[in-house]
């Protein structure tokens, strides 16, 4: 480390640190050399955009990376500015003594869902049903163009948690609650890496959260996962072994615990298992302030978190503080310079891998590529592969196009930001016209005949017995994180129960359409009605939905989660003793 107490830094040499005919190791290992202690505390720090006071601060505080927490837009919210945003933070961090560019990152978790009329893909559960790695592989190459058009290159995901409890209100970003499923998806990996970090459509992708999220006692968000280490291995950190296979280039520590030790100190998983064991080369990064729940007292969070193999702290507001507390900690002896050397160089060897010591500045020649046609193609046909048919009595599917009286209700079948759900345009989602994109209901206005006529009553006013059929679209509104958890009650809300009820005392033939991040308590809905379709999030593309329902392509979608019967199985699993549920996995009709 360069002693930088007399005030007086050697002239800094770039003849070889910033030559692309140089080997990349060698590269990092001649940085490094150069660096002070504060220089490389600043590249082991990201700040939350919003809490960055200027953007002079990147370039004094020598700032390695920045992040839009919960998806934080520029105003206005279009690509432009995103762009604009991230030129600016480049050239801030270019204008340091050593010139180290900085990574932006992102929850791009399906597509770049933060930028106002992105391409958006159906939430990982029901990219799950669909069974499809190759399909999931294509969304995210497209994904990485779409981020790559903002001028950013880090995703933070996929998230490859194997959900077990349909409580928790992460459920939907979990492929599958079996294992095996979750690991033949890491192949979206591969589509956001492409076959080198440094092709100008590659971006880094994170798997999360390491490990164990998705086994937290009744499903909490942030929990505790009481179960063996055999228990943890087999499920939980087996995604991880296949993301690592796949050379994922970071990996996001979990806010939950493992038997009341929480993840953001465990040295024992994140250093012994993971960097050790597994032989997992990239770098580590905390989750949002998950650095500051291990204890009340910061330097000792700070000091165990780096302590136990966190590279990177998602600080992410009072960042000159984390900066001086870990100074402190390594002046005083309690954190080694080597800790901090291996942490930045695993962080070095990225952004030199990503190419941004050459290509610092956004290349906007995928920025109109965001949310384009053929772009939405894809996403459709992704909802068409992740619908799941639960029932279909009398063949009530498919419907004709030829239909004469179409009646549609519900408060899911008009309404985008519902039918995206989570992490869309904002953190925790909304309810309404957020983005550009087909509903449902204009899928369906699209699929029928010309002389069909569709009425729509979001209340389902006005149904009566002179309809040829119903399609009643209901299910859950937007939540991500904590807001999403239901401890004691998983089933319909009153509204939609009442709607349903309405439409059956018609006798009118009903395709029931659940829009959910998970499976919900529905026996006796699915009891009442003629045809029932786990739709999932499925994105901005509704068309999809009606391509399916109306018989342009059959179902092809299969349960990745066991489907409860009763409040009291939750939660419920493949492998169960006495494994009774409604529906199994891999349950899912055809027509
Ligand atoms: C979430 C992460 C996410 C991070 C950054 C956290 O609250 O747990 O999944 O990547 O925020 O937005």
């Amino acid at each position: 480390c360069v002693d930088e107490s007399n005030g007086d830094l050697k002239e800094v040499d770039k003849s070889i640190y910033m030559n692309p005919d140089i080997a990349i190791d060698e590269r990092v290992e001649n940085l490094l050399s150069q660096m002070t202690l504060e220089e490389k505390i600043g590249q082991m720090t990201q700040v939350d955009r919003q809490f960055l006071k200027n953007e002079k601060e990147i370039t004094k505080r020598n700032i390695g990376s920045i992040l839009s927490g919960g998806g934080s837009a520029p105003e206005p919210n279009i690509p432009e500015a995103w762009v604009k945003m991230i030129h600016e933070f480049q050239s801030a961090a270019l204008d340091t003594r050593l010139s180290i560019p900085v990574i932006y990152g992102i929850d791009a978790v399906h597509g770049n869902n933060n930028v106002y009329g992105a391409t958006i893909f159906p939430h990982n559960i029901g990219l799950g049903a669909t069974r499809n790695p190759q399909l999931v592989k294509d969304i995210g190459e497209i994904t990485a163009k779409e981020v790559v058009g903002t001028g950013i290159h880090w995703t933070f995901s996929p998230c490859v948690c194997v959900a077990e409890n349909e409580r928790w209100g992460r459920t939907y970003e979990s492929f599958s609650e079996d294992p095996e499923i979750v690991r033949s998806f890491t192949t979206i990996i591969e589509g956001y890496q492409g076959d080198n970090l440094n092709e100008p459509t590659s971006i880094l992708a994170t798997a999360k959260h390491w490990v164990g999220d998705g086994a937290t006692l009744n499903g909490t968000d942030q929990g505790d996962a009481v179960i063996s280490e055999e228990q943890l291995r087999t499920k939980h950190i087996s995604p991880f072994e296949d993301a690592i296979d796949k050379g994922v280039g970071s990996i996001m520590v979990s806010f939950s615990s493992w038997n009341g030790d929480k993840l953001h100190g465990h040295k024992y998983l994140i250093t012994d298992v993971l960097k050790d064991e597994l032989g997992f080369t990239g770098f580590v990064v905390s989750d949002w302030a998950g650095v500051n729940q291990i204890s009340e007292n910061y330097s000792e969070a700070v000091r165990s978190a780096i302590n136990a193999g966190v590279d990177m702290v998602m600080v992410p507001d009072d960042y000159t503080f984390f900066m001086e507390t870990l100074y402190e900690e390594v002046d005083e002896e309690r954190v080694s310079l080597a800790r901090i050397d291996d942490a930045v160089r695993r962080i070095l060897t990225k952004k030199y891998e990503l190419g941004l010591f050459e290509k610092p500045y956004p290349d906007q020649s995928y920025t109109s590529s965001i949310g384009s046609k053929e772009h939405r193609e894809v996403a459709r046909k992704a909802v068409q592969q992740s619908l799941v048919l639960l029932k279909n009595e009398h063949n009530t599917l498919p419907l004709s196009k030829d239909i004469k009286k179409l009646f549609v209700a519900g408060d899911n079948a008009n309404d985008i930001g519902n039918q995206s759900g989570g992490w869309t345009i904002s953190w925790q989602g909304e309810s309404g016209d957020i983005t550009p994109g087909t509903t449902i209901l204009e899928g369906i206005q699209q699929a029928v005949s010309p002389d069909t006529s569709v009425t729509f009553e979001q209340t389902g006013r006005g149904i009566d017995s002179s309809y040829d059929a119903a399609i009643i679209v209901i299910g859950e509104t937007p939540y991500t994180e904590g807001l999403g958890d239901r401890p004691d009650f998983l089933g319909l809300e009153q509204k939609d129960i009442e709607l349903l009820e309405k439409t059956k005392e018609t006798g009118v033939p009903t395709v029931v359409v659940l829009v959910s991040g998970r499976p919900m308590i529905v026996t006796e809905q699915i009891e009442s009605s003629d045809a029932f379709v786990a739709a999932w999030l499925p994105g901005t593309e509704g068309n999809g939905v009606a391509d399916v329902l109306f018989g342009d392509l059959n179902f092809t979608g299969k349960l990745p989660m066991s489907w409860p019967r009763l409040e009291e199985q939750i939660p419920i699993n493949i492998g169960d003793e006495n494994y009774n549920p409604l529906f199994p996995l891999g349950f899912g009709l055809t027509y």
